[in-house]
């Protein structure tokens, strides 16, 4: 039996951990969840799988939660001290699936408390990569990657040596942009960005992806996670999400790991690891998909990717502020405030301002940075 604390409980990585959990009640308990602001949400998902502990980030929250809590002995709680803590709980593993730079602060909370985290927010590692791993490392604690390509490239390595890698690889789907027009992306519609072709998705990502700033992300993920240097990092698009990442290897040898194109599937991998457990998710049939087709990001249509390129590059505080000016800019965008093509305009002029230096050594130097840009 594991113990399990999550995250985001109620965003679209909870829900399809806490469906997993639901077909495994032998195998997994939940411990504590935390949700931003849908205290009724998460109540449910409390009393549902009988956690221990509740908590919102939303201080506004806490009166609905512990009402809707009252009598069930389940502890509210809120603020997002109160998300630190409930990573911190005892547990086997923290499923950390928070949106955005707001993930940090939990997630060292759970390596702090000696926790493995199931690592599902990719800002972390954009935004502090050297802190978070200089944690895991410190403290011991491993990180099993969420992000489909992340958790396909951890399982194409499959234990081998860092210094056998020539190339790691990460698709895209290209997005609902994908064969558009520079001019047409540019007058795009938040309606139009959140028409993900493949996954259902929050809609940070979501619009991120359509941008190909997600990609840029991942690609930042991927060189902290694997500790690989960015000449040695890949984005391919690939339209049909079968292939999540590739692995290719000084022998010549490609490794790659395929799959349908649902998140239940590294979730899976993470909650079982090292074990296998069962999926529920659609098999793979190739022969009724029939052709499997690549192709080169267009850095001129999409800018954003050759930003967060050029912020990994630069290392420092560049990815923090890239990371920053983004999550502002697509909150404006989805508030429509901005046009689409505004957002990287916004990063790029953040990144220049603001983008020279160290990288975040704490919390605090995270915050300063993040609020500067
Ligand atoms: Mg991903």
């Amino acid at each position: 039996m594991r113990s399990l604390t999550i995250l985001g409980a109620t965003g679209s990585v909870g829900s399809s951990t806490l469906d997993l959990v639901a077909r495994h009640r032998d195998r997994f308990r939940i411990a504590a969840v935390t949700a931003r602001s849908d205290a009724l949400g998460l109540a449910r998902i409390a009393r549902t799988h009988g956690a221990s502990f509740a908590a919102v980030a939303e201080p506004a929250a806490y009166e609905p939660l512990r009402e809707a809590l009252a009598g069930t002995g389940i502890e509210a709680a809120a603020g997002p001290e109160a998300v630190a803590v409930a990573a911190a709980r005892p547990a086997d593993l923290v499923m950390a699936a928070i949106s955005g730079a707001a993930g940090v602060a939990p997630v060292l909370a759970a390596i702090d408390a000696g926790i493995t985290v199931a690592l599902a927010n990719k800002e972390s590692l954009v935004a502090a990569g050297d802190l978070v791993m200089g944690s895991a490392a410190r403290r011991g604690v491993s990180l099993l990657p969420v992000d489909s390509e992340h958790n396909a490239v951890f399982q194409a390595l499959a234990g081998s040596r860092m210094e056998d890698v020539e190339t790691v690889w990460i698709t895209a789907s290209g997005g609902p942009f994908r064969t558009w027009s520079a001019e047409a992306i540019a007058a795009a519609r938040p309606e139009d960005a959140l028409k993900h072709p493949n996954y259902a998705m929050g809609a940070k990502v979501t619009v991120d992806s359509a941008g190909l700033m997600n990609k840029g992300l991942e690609l930042i993920e991927a060189h902290h996670l694997f500790a690989l240097p960015p000449e040695r990092l890949k984005a391919l698009i690939h339209p049909q999400q079968v292939v999540h990442g590739m692995v290719g290897y000084r022998d010549g040898s490609v490794v790659a790991q395929l799959g349908a194109a649902d998140m239940r599937v590294p979730i899976a991998h993470c909650l079982g690891f090292p074990e296998r457990i069962d999926g529920p998710s659609r098999r793979l049939n190739l022969a009724e998909i029939g052709s499997l087709t690549f192709e080169e990001p267009d850095l001129g249509r999409f800018p954003a990717l050759r930003l967060a390129i050029e912020a990994m590059r630069a290392g420092g505080r560049a990815p923090t502020v890239l990371n920053a000016a983004n999550e502002v800019a697509v909150e404006a965008f989805l508030g429509r405030r901005i046009g689409f093509a505004e957002i990287s305009r916004i990063t790029e002029a953040a990144l220049a301002a603001e983008g020279a230096g160290p990288a975040p050594a704490t919390l605090g130097d995270l915050w300063l940075i993040d609020h500067a840009a």
